[in-house]
């Protein structure tokens, strides 16, 4: 008989996470929202933003009904905005569909969009206590520690072999508390530097333990040379210190967010305004330098706060563009280095 499920849920019962937002009132929607918040974030950060989410939008049916403009508004901060829009999608395919009701297979939850193996595993095991793995970054640290597989877990072979690993641990009974106490270990215990193996309830039967390979496995990723992008954004000011945001198209990064306008590094800001959006400027001033990073690469963000004439504030009309004051509230979603910019306007007082 396979002790691994055993021991951990009985360590579970003891030390897990018990008392976290997406524990209470368990439903295969605010599952899949957790699920999928969690999928690049860690559990603090997501706490608020879960809150707030289940809060306005508490139904597979009122996410689908909401804007995508508030599910991005309620999503800013978290990033990976991909994400956000990946359950509004998901949520209107299921209403129209589905009626609302929420799929109940790995194989149904898989043709959703943004659903992945994993996370499919997941709502299956937790919501529905039903037996599916799943093989989450903690899980594949885990798994990859205990029986000493060497090599990068997202490589494809090593992958697959983890992914056995964890289907044949899996236990046909108590598959919730299972997955949550492989997730709580992963997490909690078998720590990326220095795990706790003197707490871990699997120890006695860990090879990298046995071997004093904990340092070594996982294998870490092959590096790539980072790329980097260099882009201008535009503080276009009008004379009532409104500042001028434009939505994103939906692809691409930030997609469906607020952000500024964008040109070349170089590009003269003066004949740039005044060609594509029929602006006259009258002042302007360079802002400090900030740098964002995504996973594939860096972008360095060069601001520029420029002032326009009485006239031109009137000229801005389009459906995707808005004046927004920076003393108020931002209702619409801004990527996150938009939403420095505009408090550091408001720090300094420019
Ligand atoms: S014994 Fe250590 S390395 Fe092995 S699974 Fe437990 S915490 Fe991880």
């Amino acid at each position: 008989m396979d002790k691994f499920p055993i021991q951990l849920i009985s360590w579970f019962e003891k030390f897990g996470r018990h008392d976290l937002p997406w524990q209470k009132n368990r439903t295969p929607y605010s599952v899949w929202v957790s699920e999928v918040m969690l999928q690049q974030t860690q559990v603090a950060t997501v706490i608020p933003f879960f809150k707030r989410f289940m809060r306005e939008l508490p139904t597979v049916k009122s996410l689908a009904a909401a804007e995508l403009d508030e599910v991005l508004a309620l999503w800013a901060g978290l990033g990976y905005y991909a994400r956000a829009r990946n359950l509004h999608k998901a949520a209107n395919l299921l209403v129209k569909d589905n009626n609302g009701h929420f799929p109940q297979t790995v194989k149904e939850l898989m043709e959703l969009p943004g659903i992945g193996r994993s996370t499919a595993g997941a709502i299956v095991a937790i919501a529905y206590n039903q037996q599916a793995s799943i093989l989450d970054g903690n899980v594949k640290r885990v798994l990859s520690r205990y029986h000493a597989v060497e090599g990068w877990p997202d490589k494809t072979d090593v992958k697959k072999k983890l992914w056995g690993l964890s289907e044949k641990h899996t236990p046909t009974d108590r598959v919730a508390e299972f997955t949550q106490a492989l997730m709580d270990l992963g997490a909690t215990v078998c720590l990326r530097t220095n795990p706790r193996c003197i707490e871990c309830p699997v120890n006695s039967h860990c090879v990298a333990r046995q071997k004093n390979l904990q340092n070594t496995i996982p294998g870490k990723k092959p590096k790539k040379k980072r790329l980097s992008r260099k882009i201008c954004m535009l503080l276009i000011e009008d004379v009532h210190k409104r500042i001028l945001l434009e939505k994103r198209s939906t692809n691409g990064i930030w997609g469906g967010l607020y952000s500024l306008p964008e040109l070349s590094v170089g590009q003269d800001p003066v004949e740039w305004c005044k060609k594509t959006l029929g602006l006259k400027i009258t002042s302007q001033k360079v802002m400090q330098k900030m740098n964002h990073s995504f996973t594939h690469f860096d972008l360095n963000i060069h601001p520029l706060l420029v002032r326009l004439d009485d006239v031109s504030c009137q000229m801005v009309d389009h459906d995707d563009r808005l004046w927004y004051n920076p003393a108020e509230d931002i209702q619409v979603g801004v990527a996150s280095p938009v939403a420095t910019l505009l408090k550091s306007l408001q720090s300094t007082g420019e």
